[in-house]
């Protein structure tokens, strides 16, 4: 079990940076990984910090997560050989990271600057071109230092995306339970509870989940890390994925949808709930209070691919039991599924 030793969330944090460098016993070299704009927000001064420091600072700048920007960071570790990397952006930068420090043996330090779904804090990577839609294993950050003003830059659109995230252990939860029950497969209460706290703390705190409120960047990214953990103590990601999630992976497959990743989740919690008989209106009720999509509509989706998607999605992973696998769903059932739930008309 691998577990962030030091976890910084709040107002201008990012100037603590030197103090826990210290404390990790840090001393250098460092590269930083960072997107062109993340770079701007925090990259810059992340590198100001650790230089002033004494630490040799390198940067890298990349524009997506695919495995070559993986390969590109994995061949600059080994030409500078740093003893930690900074991840900074959104997930995709810190995904790139994580992957290429466990590749390379290199511990990475987690600087997230949005908080659009939980990958800031997990052990575990998704990244284009893998011919996997969904997250592998690679390593738990040794740090977080989430700066809530910096995140406060990011669009209100991402964080909606990252309560969708959240809500979608309501459902990921359940679908870990069932696992266990019909095929004996490991089940951690401890990690399931955090996991599922950290959705009902999310869904209790809708009234300062309001753009430009600090308090509502900090419930979240709190939640978020949250699920970080829960999934480092797990060794999985199963108390924060479920058919929630492999519902939206299909969306991405058939680039049905211009729903944002925890969007998709939320409207795949909302259908996953119904299936489970489950009080799915009250999860519908907090996703519209938050803003978040409830339909293909919002989802920018068709009726029929939201129907395929739900259709596909049991067989992305078929090592993954979930509930589609037991109900096993007819396209036709599916469809009244989606009806029922108001997600298609
Ligand atoms: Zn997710």
């Amino acid at each position: 079990m691998q577990l962030p030793r030091e976890v910084i969330v709040g107002k201008g944090t990012l100037q603590r940076i030197p103090e826990v460098v210290k404390r990790l016993g840090l001393k250098g070299p460092a590269l930083i990984v960072a997107g062109k704009k993340s770079y701007e927000i925090a990259g810059k001064t992340v590198r100001d910090l650790l230089e002033q420091t004494g630490i040799a600072v390198d940067m890298l700048l990349v524009q997506t997560a695919t495995i070559r920007d993986v390969l590109t960071i994995e061949e600059r570790i080994t030409e500078w050989k740093p003893q930690v990397l900074f991840g900074v952006g959104g997930g995709t930068k810190i995904d790139a990271t994580k992957l290429s420090g466990a590749h390379q043996e290199i511990p990475y330090i987690s600087v997230p600057t949005t908080v659009s779904h939980d990958g800031i804090a997990s052990p575990l990577a998704s990244l284009k071109g893998l011919g996997k839609p969904y997250s592998i294993m690679a390593q738990a950050p040794l740090a977080i230092i989430a700066d809530t003003e910096a995140i406060a830059q990011a669009p209100w659109r991402s964080v909606v995306s990252g309560c969708g995230d959240v809500m979608a252990k309501f459902t990921a939860v359940k679908d870990w339970k069932l696992a266990h029950i019909k095929k004996n497969e490991y089940y951690g209460e401890y990690a399931a509870s955090l996991a599922l706290m950290s959705a009902k703390l999310v869904a209790q705190n809708v009234e300062v989940m309001r753009e430009g409120n600090e308090e509502g960047a900090r419930v979240l990214l709190e939640a978020l890390i949250s699920c970080g953990v829960a999934m480092s103590i797990a060794g999985s990601s199963r108390p924060c994925s479920g058919s929630e999630h492999l519902f939206s992976h299909a969306l991405d497959m058939f680039k049905g949808s211009q729903g944002m990743h925890g969007e998709q989740c939320g409207v795949g919690t909302i259908i996953i709930a119904y299936l489970y008989g489950e009080n799915w209106k009250r999860i519908r009720e907090t996703l519209k209070r938050l803003g978040a999509p409830t339909t293909a509509r919002e989802l920018g989706a068709k009726d029929e691919e939201v129907v395929r998607a739900l259709d596909f999605a049991s067989t992305i992973r078929p090592d993954r039991y979930t509930i589609l696998q037991k109900l096993n769903l007819s396209y036709e059932e599916c469809t009244k599924a989606a009806k029922a739930t108001q997600i298609i008309s």
